[in-house]
Parts: structure tokens; C-alpha cells; sequence
């Protein structure tokens, strides 16, 4: 089969679409024929290297799957040939305290399709049984794949952790990106006020378009904080959604309101954040993390996605074979939603 594969870590430059061996499956496994595969920041990490992860070689990622079944172990229950499914990308060890609790991503041996183990950015991928779901036919194999990954993330991020309620005010930083885009309009759904912030008025009108009440360009208001404050009529907000990191995470800090909850899944700009400590126990605000999402909050955020109440942000669709320059244009922030690549 054809991959986007990797040899050596380094930029898109490393990556080349070329003959690999097809993938084989045991027998609580399924083999499925990728149709579209959407990009994440995490392809880009991978590919660059992370030195704890000590990925094998050649490697290719993608988290964001979905496709045909194109063959089924023997043990695998109620998945058939040819269905189209979504791709649950949680591997789970199923026997950890926190597999028993429901708890997927926090499994003592947790990894995410594509990043611990080769990916969909190829014609073929093996993954557990029970981590297919069925697409109803009026969902796109693009549509699915462009939602998955970076909505159970901001479901988990918003509902289970944010706990956002009907009239609370919720701060989304950079709303360029696959998880804070739709995390504008899960938001919206739970009934909050959306204020957002990015550096390109471009982003900002598509943030209005899916729902947000506010938004912030923090290129011409670098004092962005306060403006934050000005639009709450000076209390700040009951939540923030965070995946910026360094360059955002002291004024995320200080746009929450008394015992207001920041939110954190990423840190795109960079590892290190600058925190006032007394400004954490005087407002006495809550600094939650959260990564990915449990099986449950899965198949909510799907469900919801099916019926139409939440809907795919894509950006492009791109052949597989082009999956460089796609790469790059995720790595300079160009896009707003998600980046497709079909192979
Ligand atoms: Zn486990």
C-alpha cells in the first residue's frame, strides 16, 4: 500500500509517499480501507520527533480516521465488510483502575492511533474491533474524519471538565485551531456566551459565524486581558479553553473570574507558562487539564454529530500524495478547521 512516511524526524521535507507493506490484523482487530484522514498538531510533533516516544521507523501518523471495513479478525463481534466507520483513535490497555472507571485517556498505558502506533496517512490501517463506529450515510468519510479527534477533545474539554452552564461566559484563545473552533460551538450548545480571541479578523468573522459573541484580535490589542474584562462587565469568565500555552497562559489566568476554571489540553507556543501565584489562590480559580476524551464522551460528541446539532469545520481536502505542503501549511496556522488529506 501507499503511506506518508518518515524515515528520519525533521520537517515535511522528510516526508515521502512511497510502497509500504500492506498492514495485517490479529483477531480482536479490523482492517480498514482509509478514505480521509485529518491533520493535527500531533502529526506534525510526531514526525518532528518526540524524544520520549521512541517511534519506529519508517513511521507514518493519523489520528483522525475514517473508511471501510475492509477485513475483520475472527474475534471481532457486529462489524461486517464494507460498513463505513469513524475511528476511535484511544488505545487502552482495558484492565488499568482507570480503563474499570471509564476513564480511556487516563489508561496507565494510553496511546492515540497514529502517534504510538503507525497511523492513517495510508491506504490501510489496523485497529481494534471496538474502536470503529458506524457512519450514518448522510455523514462524508471527510466529514467524519475532519471531527473526530479535536471534538472528543473539546467535549471533554468544555462539558466534562469546563462544566459549562447556560449564561457562563467562556473564553476560547486562538480560535484558528481544529480543538478551539469547535469548541466555539459545542459551547454554544451547552447554552455559554463565546468570547474568542486570534490574531486575524478573518478567523474571528468565521468564529461569529459558528456562534461566538465576542471576539478579540490580539494582535491590534495586546492588552487582550482586559478587554476580556471590559466584555464581562469586569468579572472575567467562568471558563477558559486553552491549547496556546506560553504565549497566552498568564492572561488566561487573569481573564477568569473568582473560582473560575481554566482548561488546558495543549501548549502550542510552547511548554513553559508564566502563573501569578496569588492571583491562583486570592480569585482562587481551578487549572484543569484535559487530553483526549473517554468512551463515553466519544460516542456523546458523535451522536450529537450525527444528528446534525454539531458540524465538521474543514478547511481543505487534499490528496495524500501532497500531505507535505499540507503539513506546512498546519505548522504556519493558515488554516481554520481542519485539513483533510485523502488517499
Ligand atoms: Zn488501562
Amino acid at each position: 500500500m501507499k503511506a506518508l512516511a518518515f524515515h528520519e524526524f525533521g520537517g515535511p521535507d522528510k516526508l515521502k509517499y512511497e510502497d509500504v507493506p500492506d498492514p495485517t490484523i490479529g483477531p480482536n482487530e479490523v482492517l480498514v480501507r482509509v478514505r480521509a484522514c485529518a491533520l493535527n498538531h500531533l502529526d506534525l510533533f510526531v514526525r518532528e520527533g518526540i524524544p520520549a516516544l521512541k517511534t519506529p521507523l519508517p513511521f507514518w501518523t493519523g489520528c483522525d480516521i475514517a473508511g471501510e471495513v475492509a477485513q475483520v479478525g475472527a474475534e471481532v463481534q457486529g462489524v461486517t465488510v464494507g460498513t463505513r466507520v469513524a475511528v476511535n483513535p484511544n488505545l487502552t490497555c482495558g484492565r488499568c483502575e482507570f480503563c474499570r472507571q471509564g476513564e480511556d485517556s487516563l489508561c496507565v498505558r494510553y496511546g492515540i492511533l497514529g502517534e504510538h502506533t503507525r497511523g492513517g496517512l495510508a491506504e490501510y490501517v489496523t485497529v481494534r474491533g471496538d474502536n470503529v463506529l458506524p457512519l450514518p450515510p448522510t455523514v462524508s468519510f471527510e466529514e467524519a474524519a475532519s471531527f473526530i479527534l479535536t471534538n472528543m477533545t473539546a467535549w471533554r474539554m468544555v462539558v466534562t471538565q469546563g462544566r459549562v452552564r447556560p449564561g457562563q461566559d467562556v473564553l476560547i484563545i486562538g480560535v484558528g485551531g481544529g480543538v478551539s473552533s469547535t469548541a466555539v460551538q459545542i459551547a454554544r450548545l451547552c447554552g455559554g456566551r463565546v468570547i474568542v480571541t486570534s490574531s486575524d479578523d478573518a478567523k474571528l468573522d468565521k468564529a461569529r459565524a459558528l456562534g461566538a459573541d465576542v471576539g478579540i484580535n490580539y494582535k491590534k490589542s495586546p492588552d487582550w486581558a482586559r478587554q476580556v474584562f471590559e466584555a464581562t462587565g469586569k468579572r472575567g469568565v467562568d471558563v477558559v479553553i486553552e491549547n496556546v500555552g506560553a504565549a497566552t497562559w498568564k492572561d488566561s489566568i487573569r481573564s477568569l473570574k473568582g473560582g473560575g476554571r481554566l482548561v488546558t489540553c495543549g501548549a502550542t507556543s510552547g511548554p513553559v507558562g508564566e502563573t501569578l501565584i496569588p492571583l491562583v489562590f486570592w480569585k482562587q480559580v481551578h487549572i484543569i487539564g484535559s487530553t483526549m476524551a473517554n468512551r463515553q464522551e466519544f460516542n456523546d460528541v458523535m451522536r450529537l454529530f450525527f444528528a446534525g446539532r454539531l458540524k465538521a469545520i474543514i478547511d481543505e481536502v487534499v490528496p495524500l500524495k501532497d500531505g507535505a505542503a499540507a503539513q506546512q501549511r498546519l505548522a504556519e496556522g493558515k488554516q481554520f478547521g481542519k485539513i483533510v488529506l485523502t488517499p
